[in-house]
């Protein structure tokens, strides 16, 4: 066996020299990333940096104008749509500012919702959604709608439904930005515990210093270039 530089595992998403233009502004100027399984990176940076448009290209939403992103070695361009949209419901999960949650469905459905399209049986789904909400502490707003349930509630089953499916990446844009800094605290915890312990990724957009402080790694995004930032302690 050849000897690694490191002991780090294989890294799981590798974005290379990204360039994303919208018009005559790129909103991507050669962004690199990198995340390995179990990692919690932050992508920080001012208001049109290119943060999001980082985070889309990365889940295989948005197609870069150049570079690559690849996923396991796979270079997601290089995949059919149909190939991508799978990748999307079996590997990815999604936590958004808002918005998210379907409201004619009970937070239950809401949460099954991802393995039933995956196919999985509804009793069994709904069981592992259950479980899902207790462990996100929101157990008791199983059987109510999205509009019956306060903002950090809504989060708290938003992030049991991006993690029900055991996906290896969880892509959170934002995911605190409407909730008070209490909330935000305890929606942030939820899900950086829970991804350390399924080993899954998490690429966490936000631009609050105090939300970036749960992950293991910030990379700055700035006119649409990214740097790698040691955390300074
Ligand atoms: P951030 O997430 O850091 O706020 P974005 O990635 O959303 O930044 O945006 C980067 C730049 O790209 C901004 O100038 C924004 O206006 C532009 N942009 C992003 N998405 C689109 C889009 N769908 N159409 C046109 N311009 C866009």
């Amino acid at each position: 066996m050849t000897a690694t530089p490191d002991s780090r595992p294989e890294p799981l998403l590798v974005a290379t020299a990204l360039r994303k233009a919208y018009g005559p502004t790129p909103a991507l100027d050669g962004a690199d990333f990198t995340i390995r399984s179990g990692e919690v990176v932050a992508v920080m940076g001012p208001s049109g940096s290119g943060k999001s448009t980082l985070l889309h290209c990365l889940a295989g939403i948005v197609r870069a104008d150049s570079g690559e992103v690849r996923y396991r070695g796979h270079e997601l361009s290089r995949m059919s749509d149909a190939e991508r949209s799978a990748l999307r419901r079996t590997d990815f999960g999604f936590v958004f500012q808002f918005g998210q949650l379907v409201p004619e469905l009970t937070c239950l459905e809401n949460v099954a919702m991802p393995m039933r399209l995956a196919g999985a049986r509804r009793r069994a789904a709904e069981a592992q959604a259950a479980e899902w909400l207790e462990r996100l502490e929101v157990g008791d707003s199983a059987g109510k709608r999205p509009g019956e349930v306060s903002g950090g509630q809504g989060q708290r089953v938003a992030v049991a439904r991006a993690l029900v499916g055991g996906p290896r990446v969880i892509f959170a844009d934002e995911p605190t930005g409407a909730l008070d800094s209490l909330n935000g605290e305890r929606v942030m915890r939820l899900l950086t515990d829970a991804a350390r312990d399924t080993g899954a990724a998490v690429v966490l957009v936000t631009h609050e210093p105090r939300v970036a402080a749960y992950s293991d790694r910030e990379v700055v995004v700035r006119d649409g270039k990214s740097r790698d930032m040691e955390r300074v302690a």
